[in-house]
């Protein structure tokens, strides 16, 4: 289960974050999670809730966004999501498209409070 080392690594990144700030708490991570990144979502806040266990206080969130595959197509540059490989351009049914995205594993924001 890889989602236990991404999560720790988020965490690790939100802390260092949080610690910049004399006094601040971490209070949530999000991040951005393509379909394709081979990144089980329930796994992952499974993960979380065990690292991010609060000496005191309240449990930093995590905040998951899952991306959609993005195609755009060779023939007529329309952008589309699709959830299965070679799909079909809808404008113009060519099936000459090329990845844009769907296989990101980002950071979005880290919230602190001070
Ligand atoms: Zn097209």
């Amino acid at each position: 289960m890889h989602e236990v080392g991404i999560a720790s690594e988020i965490l690790r990144v939100g802390q260092i974050e949080a610690a910049r700030r004399p006094g601040a708490r971490l209070i949530a991570v999000s991040v951005r999670i393509g379909v394709l990144a081979g990144v089980d979502s329930d796994a992952l806040r499974f993960a979380w809730e065990v690292l991010s266990q609060p000496t005191e206080g309240v449990a930093p969130r995590l905040d998951i966004e899952v991306v959609p595959r993005r195609n755009r197509c060779e023939v007529c540059s329309m952008e589309f999501f699709s959830d299965m490989l070679g799909e079909d351009c809808p404008a113009c049914s060519s099936r000459n498209s090329r990845l844009l995205g769907g296989d990101e594993l980002q950071l979005a924001s880290v919230e602190v409070e001070e």
